[in-house]
C-alpha cells in the first residue's frame, strides 16, 4: 500500500455514459472529478454497433465512437481520468470517504458518484465456462466477426439477444435462437425483424442441455422445455444474451441495493443511503437501461454531489 494518500473532491467510477455525463459537469462545476474507468472503458456501449436511439445524431453512430467523444468531452474541461479499478471502499464513516485504487492507492473522496454499469449474464453449464473465449461468447458485435460463413447459435429473448441474432444473421450462414418460452421478451419491432430473417430459426420452449466440444465450438444439445426432446446442432460459435448484472458487488456492506444487486436511489435523485454518495446509470436502474437515461442520471448526480458539497460548505462557515 502507498504512503501517499490522496485527497479527491469528487470521485467518480466507471466510465460509460453515465460516468461521462458526471464528470463533464463535475468538471465544468469545478469540483476536479478524477474517474476511475476501469478495464474497459466506455462500458457496454463499446460492445454496440449504431446507437440510433441518442438524440443528436440522426444518421446513427457506433457506439465505441461516441464513448470516445464523450471522453474526450469530459477531459476537455479537466476530469483527471485513470485506466484502473476501484478494489475496495469503506462508507462506513462520515466524507471523507476511504477508498482503493488497483489495490494499492488510497484515496479519500468527498463525494464519490457510482457509475459502474452491468455486465453480462451467463447460464452457468460447466461447458460454457469450459469454452468460453473458445466459441463461447456474450458479444456478438465483438466476436461474430470470427464465425463469418459458419452456422451459430444464441441464447435469449430480450431486445439484445434479437439485436445480436440479426447482427449474426449477416455474418453467418445460419443463426439459431435458443428462447425458453414460448415466446420473446423483446419489442414487437425487434421480434418482427427477426422472425422475417431467413437465416435465423427460433426454437422456442428451448433450453441449452450442453454446449459441445473439447478445444472449441463444435454443436450444442438443446432440450425441448415441453416435450423433454434433445436435438443435436452443429455450430461453431455460441453467443450469450440473456441479459445482464450490476456491478456493484463492492458496495453490498455499506449501500442498499435490491435483491439482484441493483442499488437504490432516493426516487427522483441519485443519493444513496449514505450522505455523498451518488448512483447513476445501470448500476442503479434495471427499468430503463438506454445511454440517454444513464446520461441523464450521470448529470443529476453530478448536480446532487455539487449541492452536496455546496451545503457542507455552507454549514461549516455559519
Ligand atoms: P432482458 O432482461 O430484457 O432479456 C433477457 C432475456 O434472456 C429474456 O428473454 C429471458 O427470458 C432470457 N433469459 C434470462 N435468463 C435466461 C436463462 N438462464 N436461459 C435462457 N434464457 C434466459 O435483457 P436484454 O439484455 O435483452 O435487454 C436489457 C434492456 O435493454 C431491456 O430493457 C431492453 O429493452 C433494452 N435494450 C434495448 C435495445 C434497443 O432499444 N435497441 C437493444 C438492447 C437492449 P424470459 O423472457 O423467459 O425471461
Amino acid at each position: 500500500m502507498s504512503t501517499n494518500i490522496e485527497h479527491i473532491e469528487c470521485l467518480i467510477v466507471g466510465s460509460g455514459p453515465a460516468g461521462y455525463t458526471a464528470a463533464i459537469y463535475a468538471a465544468r462545476a469545478d469540483m476536479k472529478p478524477v474517474m476511475y474507468a476501469g478495464m474497459q472503458p466506455g462500458g457496454q456501449l463499446t460492445i454496440t454497433t449504431d446507437v440510433e436511439n441518442y438524440p443528436g445524431y440522426p444518421d446513427g453512430i457506433m457506439g465505441p465512437e461516441m464513448m470516445e467523444l464523450f471522453r474526450k468531452q469530459a477531459e476537455r474541461f479537466g476530469t483527471d481520468i485513470r485506466y484502473g479499478m476501484i478494489t475496495s471502499v469503506d462508507f462506513s464513516g462520515k466524507a471523507p470517504f476511504k477508498l482503493i485504487a488497483d489495490e494499492t492507492h488510497e484515496i479519500h473522496a468527498e463525494t464519490v458518484i457510482i457509475a459502474t454499469g452491468a455486465s453480462a449474464k451467463w447460464l452457468g453449464i460447466p461447458s460454457e465456462e469450459k469454452l468460453n473465449g473458445r466459441g463461447v461468447s456474450a458479444c456478438a458485435v465483438c466476436d461474430g466477426f470470427f464465425f463469418k460463413g459458419k452456422d451459430v447459435a444464441i441464447v435469449g429473448a430480450g431486445d439484445t439477444a434479437c439485436e445480436e441474432a440479426s447482427y449474426l444473421a449477416k455474418i453467418c450462414s445460419k443463426v439459431y435462437m435458443i428462447v425458453r418460452r414460448n415466446e420473446f421478451r423483446a419489442s414487437k419491432a425487434m421480434q418482427n425483424r427477426v422472425l422475417a430473417t431467413p437465416n435465423i430459426e427460433v426454437l422456442f420452449d428451448s433450453e441449452t442441455d450442453e454446449i459441445l466440444g473439447e478445444t472449441k465450438v463444435e454443436g450444442a444439445r438443446i432440450k425441448n422445455r415441453k416435450t423433454g426432446e434433445m436435438r443435436h446442432i452443429d455450430i461453431s460459435g455460441f453467443f450469450v444474451a440473456i441479459g445482464h448484472q450490476p456491478n456493484t458487488g463492492i458496495f453490498k456492506d455499506y449501500l442498499t441495493m435490491d435483491e439482484t444487486g441493483y442499488l437504490i436511489t432516493v426516487p427522483g435523485t441519485s443519493k444513496t443511503n449514505v450522505e455523498g454518495v451518488f448512483a447513476c446509470g445501470d448500476a442503479q436502474d434495471k427499468v430503463y437501461r438506454q445511454a440517454v437515461t444513464a446520461a441523464g442520471s450521470g448529470c443529476m448526480a453530478a448536480l446532487d454531489a455539487e449541492r452536496y458539497l455546496a451545503a457542507k460548505g455552507d454549514a461549516s462557515t455559519n
